[in-house]
């Protein structure tokens, strides 16, 4: 052994909070050079913490003495340079420190492990790792022409050996996952990883078992890995472990997936990419969906984005030739979408108690449906019995005492709860205003419409499903069942329904009041709702002989609606024309770009004046002439659990522009946050979804 004196200076990140000022790396010695990637412990205040060794010349200190690195985690390989610039890009556009970005997406379990753990953890790893199982290949269904065409143009798109982005159009049941079976194929034969992106926790169970039954047996069996919050800590170190040694050969997650470190990553897929779940809403407020598409860049692996309604965005992006656009037109199987029918409520008899969601040929097309041993879908985005309960006496309304929103009235267990902050309190008897013993409930959520299905069609079996149904563990996947084996008439959800599940007896799904997300201040709100009313209706007439009979019902007060009549048509490409045709005229995104800051306080105008000192410092930087600075505006649900909550909208034609003057803002809102000692926390959204 040789040994000098000389020391390696390094550069490390560490997870320093943005709000402590620091945002990049810190400097640390080492008696070894060490990679860019490997994760070592460090001293940091007084504690010792898990940094990564970062590309870059440390700082010229002078005298000041460096701590040396405690310890390094050389079990371990090191993170490759693709994924250090994937976590650096995303910590810049999304204005967060650099040590936080990367350090947090890491597996939490990870970072508390020194090398004599870690070293246990991978020796247990390798002794249990499930062994692959050569078996009778199964047989994969044969493509149909258009399914056939996109996976010949995959392949040579991969050939060319650039990377592309791919957004597949297709409606539910056209094939698309078939394609990404195929695609991810193509890349497992060329020795690739690949990665699988899904929405949401419980639509990954579904496409882990097509995964698994395509590609764990056969003759060159595939080890599968997931990754989600849902994971215990343990498991997930596992699959990420087990993806970063390159033994896993694909890898199936929710958004904090796109982050997992795969050294032959090939092939990126984004199933539902319009979905907003894909947008992370705290701490490091990243796109998933963006970030897979930077990926794909870094690592030239081809990124496949699939959705029945893609986002405007990536619509925008194929119109402009900057993804490649490939359609599927037709269901497989000959499954027709349901005819959608609009309820002009406006002509339907006024019904006594103001009961509408539940209208006389809405029970009728029910009822019918029974008779044939059909099922029934009843889709509406609220839950809980009543949205409010109100005195018939004097004005009193259920009202949360800490938000400003109503309390939603639970007649399971006569309580009225708050969906924001969650203050529940039992149903008073009488007006606590005036004590009038006459409350009534005014609206409708999907307990009280599951009631009134009861007394309307005795007899029937009506399932619900919405957050409140499924709080225990394992309760969807059990109601869920209950529908597919045909215990159900009638399912009644919320948006929870509509996604991912395939109802073979479904021929009716009826939305019966989604009027409000037309009229929304949110302008991504029709978005939303067009994708969701879509989805919804690809739930029903998945078999070829139950789609002659589909229907949708929308029972709506504005029948004559833009957005209704593309839906008719089944139109996503005339509703996404006419969308960014209206974006585009306001000047609102994918045409602009938007940065939100946010703030929060105890009283309104602590937070405003926050904001609009921040508005003032932001005008002073070059670039911000081409910005445009709204006001400062109390945000949807104005007051939470006593916090008044403000936001500030920043817009820009140009990203570069915005995302400098963003940079330089955002290293001064620490200082300034200290001067306005009102302001409890504050965050900057890039490319925020909801308004
Ligand atoms: P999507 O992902 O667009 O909803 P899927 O790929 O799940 O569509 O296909 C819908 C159904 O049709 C699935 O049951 C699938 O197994 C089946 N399928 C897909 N492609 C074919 C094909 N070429 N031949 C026969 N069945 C197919
Ligand atoms: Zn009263
Ligand atoms: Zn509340």
């Amino acid at each position: 052994l040789f040994l000098t004196n000389e020391r390696h200076h390094l550069r490390v990140a560490v997870d320093a909070p943005q709000h402590s000022g620091l945002s990049g790396c810190l400097d640390y010695s080492s008696a070894q050079a060490l990679e860019p990637g490997t994760l070592v412990s460090v001293p940091f205040g007084q504690r010792q913490v898990c940094g990564i060794v970062w590309r870059g010349e440390p700082q010229e200190l002078g005298d000041i003495a460096i701590k040396p690195v405690s310890q390094v985690l050389y079990v371990l390989p090191a993170l490759s340079e693709r994924w250090c610039k994937l976590a650096q890009f995303a910590a810049s556009y999304y204005q967060r420190s650099l040590g936080e970005m990367a350090l947090s997406v890491l597996p939490p379990e990870l970072r508390k492990l020194d090398n004599s753990q870690l070293e246990n953890r991978l020796v247990r790893l390798h002794k249990n790792l499930a062994p692959l199982e050569v078996s009778t290949p199964i047989t994969p269904p044969e493509l149909n022409l258009e399914q056939a065409t996109i996976v010949a143009q995959l392949d040579t798109l991969n050939i060319t050996g650039t990377s592309s982005v791919v957004l597949l159009h297709g409606l539910t049941g056209s094939g698309k996952t078939e394609v990404y079976l195929r695609a991810a194929e193509q890349a497992l034969a060329k020795g690739q990883q690949v990665l699988v992106l899904v929405p949401e926790i419980n639509l990954t169970p579904q496409l882990e078992a097509r995964f698994m039954e395509r590609f764990s047996g056969g003759s060159t069996p595939r080890r599968i890995v997931s990754l989600h919050s849902g994971l215990s800590p343990a498991q997930r170190l596992k699959n990420w472990l087990t993806a970063h040694l390159g033994l896993a050969d694909l890898v199936l997650g929710t958004r904090l997936a796109v982050f997992a470190s795969m050294p032959r990553l090939g092939l990126i897929v984004v199933d539902e990419e319009h979905d907003p779940s894909y947008k992370q809403q705290e701490g490091a407020r990243y796109s998933a969906r963006d970030l897979a598409v930077y990926r794909g860049k870094l690592e030239s692996a081809c990124v496949l984005l699939g959705s029945a309604t893609p986002s405007l965005e990536s619509w925008h992006r194929a119109n402009e030739s900057r993804y490649v656009r490939l359609t599927l037109p037709t269901r497989v199987g000959g499954g027709a979408l349901p005819k959608v029918r609009l309820i002009d409520m406006g002509v339907l008899p006024k019904v006594k108690g103001g009961d509408t969601s539940l209208t006389p040929p809405l029970v009728a097309a029910l009822a019918q449906r029974i008779e044939r041993s059909e099922q029934s879908l009843i889709f509406l985005n609220r839950r809980g019995y009543s949205p409010v309960l109100h005195c018939m006496a004097c004005t009193w309304k259920s009202g949360c005492p800490y938000c400003s929103a109503w309390r939603v009235f639970h007649k399971l267990d006569r309580t009225l709860r708050c969906h924001h902050c969650g203050f529940a309190q039992p149903v008073p008897r009488a007006c606590p205003d005036c004590g009038n013993p006459d409350i009534a409930a005014i609206g409708q959520g999907t307990e009280r419409l599951e009631e009134l299905l009861s007394a309307a069609l005795p007899g029937a079996r009506i399932a619900r499903i919405d957050a409140d149904s499924t709080q225990k563990k394992g309760a969807l996947e059990t109601q869920l069942a209950s529908v597919h084996s045909g215990e159900v008439d009638i399912l009644v959800g919320t948006q929870m329904v509509t996604k991912g599940h395939d109802f073979r007896r479904m021929t009716l799904v009826a939305a019966v009041n989604p009027d409000g997300a037309l009229f929304s201040s949110d302008f991504r709100a029709p978005e939303r709702l067009f994708a969701m009313l879509m989805q919804a209706a690809g739930r029903a007439g998945r078999s070829a002989e139950q789609a002659e009979r589909s229907e949708m019902w929308i029972q709506t007060w504005f029948p004559k609606h833009p957005l209704y009549a593309a839906l008719c048509e089944h139109d996503y490409n005339a509703f996404a024309a006419s969308q960014l045709n209206e974006r585009k005229i306001a000047g609102l995104p994918p045409f602009t770009h938007l940065g939100l800051l946010r703030a929060e306080a105890k009283t309104a105008d602590a937070a405003r004046a926050f904001l609009q000192t921040a508005a003032e410092i932001l005008s002073q930087f070059p670039g911000a002439d081409q910005l445009l600075v709204y006001p400062a505006v109390p945000t949807a649900v104005a007051r939470v659990a006593n916090i008044e909550r403000m936001q500030m909208l920043i817009e820009g034609s140009s990203r570069v522009v915005l995302q400098r003057v963003l940079t330089s803002w955002m290293a001064s809102l620490p200082a300034l946050r200290r001067q306005h000692k009102g302001i409890l926390r504050w965050a900057l959204d890039v490319d925020p979804l909801a308004i």
